[in-house]
């Protein structure tokens, strides 16, 4: 077995989830294995070590989880991405594409100063109208997007592919149809 399938297999998936004829992919169980948990955010960010990050952005929730540690990894501050109306301070904010509508992201508009080298971080991109929308809003404010990482990719749906177009190097370490 190669470590993608092992990482591969400390991953659920739950038929018929969160409706009928979808597969989710539950990263709740890589996360509760110590060895998964430990090489999953190793590998994510193996490409960057020794290099200058300033910060990683993680998108609400499961890449606050993902992020946090790897934040701690690369040695740089950590960022959240939320939902529209959770931020305490002045925020900027971008409208994104979900599956079936849009909906707002925000983050503190002095989180991260221009220039600075960011890492994104989500366990998973389907789509990628996530992923995209959290670019748009780092560029927004200056950030230099070094890499988008994610620990699940779902090559069908383009989304990595997406971000590629747009000049973002993308690192993920498993793939799913
Ligand atoms: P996208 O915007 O790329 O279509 O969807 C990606 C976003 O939806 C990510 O924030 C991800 O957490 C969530 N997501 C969509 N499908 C799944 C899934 O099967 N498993 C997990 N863990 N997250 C998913």
């Amino acid at each position: 077995m190669t470590l993608s399938d092992d990482l591969k297999a400390t991953v659920r998936a739950i038929q018929d989830y969160p409706k009928p004829g979808i597969v989710f992919r539950d990263i709740t169980t890589l996360l509760g294995n110590a060895w998964a948990f430990r090489r999953a955010v190793d590998e994510l960010v193996q490409p960057w070590a020794g290099s200058k990050i300033d910060k990683v952005a993680g998108m609400e929730a499961r890449g606050f989880i993902l992020g946090g540690a790897v934040a701690h990894q690369v040695s740089a501050g950590f960022v959240p991405i939320r939902k529209k109306g959770k931020l305490p301070h002045t925020t900027v904010r971008i409208a994104y594409s979900l599956e079936y509508g849009l909906d707002e992201m925000e983050m503190h508009a002095d989180a991260i100063k221009p220039g600075e080298r960011v890492i994104l971080i989500d366990d998973l991109i389907a789509t990628g109208g996530t992923a995209e929308g959290a670019v748009k809003l780092l560029r927004q404010i200056g950030a230099d997007v070094v890499a988008a990482c994610f620990i699940i990719d779902l090559p069908e749906l383009g989304g990595a592919a997406k971000l590629r177009a747009m000049n973002v190097p993308v690192r993920t370490l498993m793939t799913f149809d």
